[in-house]
């Protein structure tokens, strides 16, 4: 009787916890596939909580009607492909490894924020970027965009406002009647935060053509995402490999799923496996960013890099497959749709 109470007693606390997945669904260039420009990923909370990381150049506008509710845009820095300077012309437009864009001078991430009212979390330094491009859209007249009045809010909120944090800062976003919030922490990510040209004022442009300089926008991050089912998802942006990442990222945030940006120029491909395995130890990996168009009918193309890195990887490790929705487990397994 005794072990069969201490069994009913373990198994309780487990049972309701078996929905209470995070929704994780990526929004790329071209449905079914992991193409060479796709960033943008949406992440559901248990508690109905939604977030946009990084708008991209993976979205047609603020309108895009595979956004759904976006109570919160991330952005993780100021290259084009992730603030947006482009956005796409429309789904499935263009190849897997060159997808068609055209211009979006206020950005893609400004777009989104001004028509879904959302709150940006990022640092000071870019939200003051975004907060006059949000002015830019909205045409003068309107209350200027500025920080949320509060580091934990009630979403939705009344009015689109970012995060007052920097490096280490955490911001936390609760869903109407939910016991318990998101909470957002901006982690380092060893990169640069270079804007794109091409969103700065003409006269800024000539200046720093002229000297062969570009602009800093302060750090760049990376973000770690506590869920309110227990999943911790470490959101790595672009970066090159760092010790922290054993030791803050892991150890202390304890982060167990790590949703990684590949590419060529931080280097991850060469050393993703190293992070990965020995540093981060997640219980699982989601690939994006890839630079290439790793697959082909939703199947991984062998001849890629991304295939080559696969292959090194300890824990189950997915791919951010175009408007294909993951489901994880608050231990960081992938439940469904993997
Ligand atoms: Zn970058
Ligand atoms: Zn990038």
């Amino acid at each position: 009787m005794r072990i069969a109470c201490a069994a009913l007693a373990l198994l309780l606390p487990a049972f309701p916890a078996l929905a209470q997945n995070v929704k994780i669904t990526p929004i790329g260039s071209h449905s079914g596939e992991l193409c060479a420009n796709d960033r943008a990923i949406i992440f559901e909370d248990p508690t109905g909580v939604r977030f946009l990381y990084d708008a991209a150049q993976n979205v047609t506008g603020g309108n895009d009607p595979r956004l759904g509710t976006i109570h919160l845009v991330l952005l993780s820095h100021m290259h084009g492909d992730h603030v947006g300077d482009l956005k796409l012309k429309a789904p499935g437009e263009g190849t897997c490894a060159n997808s068609a864009r055209v211009p979006a001078p206020n950005s893609t991430t400004a777009e989104v924020v001004a028509e879904k009212n959302a709150v940006l979390v990022t640092t000071r330094a870019m939200a003051g970027f975004i907060h006059n491009k949000v002015g830019a859209i909205r045409g003068s007249g309107g209350k200027p965009m500025d920080f949320c009045s509060t580091l934990a809010v009630t979403v939705p909120v009344p009015a689109a406002c970012s995060s007052r944090i920097d490096l280490g800062g955490i911001f936390t976003a609760q869903a109407e009647g939910a016991r318990q919030g998101v909470e957002f922490t901006n982690v380092y990510s060893e990169h640069v935060n270079d804007v794109a040209p091409s969103l700065l004022s003409k006269a800024r442009q000539d200046l720093l053509k002229a000297d062969g300089a570009q602009l800093g926008y302060g750090p760049p991050i990376g973000f770690v995402v506590k869920f309110t089912n227990g999943l911790v998802a470490y959101l790595s942006s672009d970066t090159a490999v760092f010790g922290d990442m054993k030791l803050v990222i892991s150890d202390f945030h304890k982060a167990n799923l790590a949703v990684i940006n590949l590419g060529p120029n931080p280097g991850l491909f060469q050393s993703g496996a190293y992070a990965i395995n020995d540093l981060l130890k997640p219980a699982s990996v989601i690939f994006t960013h890839v630079n290439e168009a790793a697959t082909e009918g939703g199947k991984l193309k062998a001849n890629t890099q991304t295939a080559a890195l696969m292959k090194q990887i300890k824990p189950p490790a997915h791919l951010a497959i175009s408007e294909r929705t993951m489901e994880f487990d608050g231990k960081g397994k992938c439940v469904s749709g993997c």
